[in-house]
């Protein structure tokens, strides 16, 4: 069950979380003002209710998790979403970094591999706010070719290696977010499409996520 209202309190500990994630070094106001606007326990069971708000990754059902808002927040700043931008998410799980996302006014493209997941999301009340958002259930590491080309692609699960497809369908000029398996983590990396077969490579730090595997769970 989720608790759908948000109260003064729980403004209040979305207040102390942007802060936290000031002194943890985003910078980027529109992603912080998007971490202040969006219900974070709205989109987690209601027994999370008191901890929503920490800065830590939580369990969503199906071995999957909610990424930790530091992560959410470092992955989109890197992004550099301006508005109307087409973004190409892939593994939505609970919907907090498509919500984000399209809070920065972006088209989002989202995909997931497990059906339990994407049928949740279906009746999640609250992306109607979001019309912005249209949630795909497939393998993200084929993208979704008819929409393509992509100004930004996000990765939010650990990549192996970074997927052909991906960079195929992503604009010349347009950036991709991803963690590439690294020993037991992942290093961030963001890629600049510079030309039809040439891509620029940047390294940023290590972090934690669930793996991106390969076909759809029914
Ligand atoms: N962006 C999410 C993070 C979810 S964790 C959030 O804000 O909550 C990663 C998600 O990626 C999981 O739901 C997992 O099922 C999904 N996933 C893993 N591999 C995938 C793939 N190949 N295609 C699409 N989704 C994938």
């Amino acid at each position: 069950m989720r608790n759908l209202e948000d109260t003064y309190r729980h403004k209040g500990l979305r207040n102390q979380l942007v802060q936290q994630l000031k002194q943890k070094g985003i910078t980027n106001e529109a992603v912080l003002n998007a971490i202040q606007q969006i219900p974070r326990h709205f989109f987690l069971d209601s027994a999370f209710d008191k901890i929503a708000y920490e800065d830590r990754a939580f369990p969503i059902g199906e071995g999957q998790t909610i990424s930790q808002p530091y992560t959410v927040a470092y992955q989109t700043q890197l992004l550099q979403v301006a508005k109307s931008d087409k973004v190409l998410e892939i593994g939505t799980g609970s919907m907090y970094q498509a919500c984000v996302l399209a809070e920065l006014g972006a088209w989002v493209y989202t995909i997931e591999r497990q059906k339990k997941i994407f049928d949740t999301n279906k009746t999640f009340a609250f992306k109607n706010k979001y019309p912005n958002i249209k949630c795909f259930f497939g393998d993200g590491y084929e993208g979704l070719p008819t929409f393509a080309p992509f100004d930004k692609i996000l990765i939010t699960a650990a990549a192996p290696f970074i997927p052909p497809k991906l960079v195929e369908q992503l604009k010349i000029g347009g950036l991709m977010v991803i963690p590439i398996n690294e020993g037991n983590s992942q290093r961030m990396l963001r890629i600049t499409k510079v030309s039809a077969d040439a891509c620029k490579e940047e390294s940023f730090d290590l972090f934690s996520f669930v793996p991106m595997l390969t076909g759809k769970k029914l």
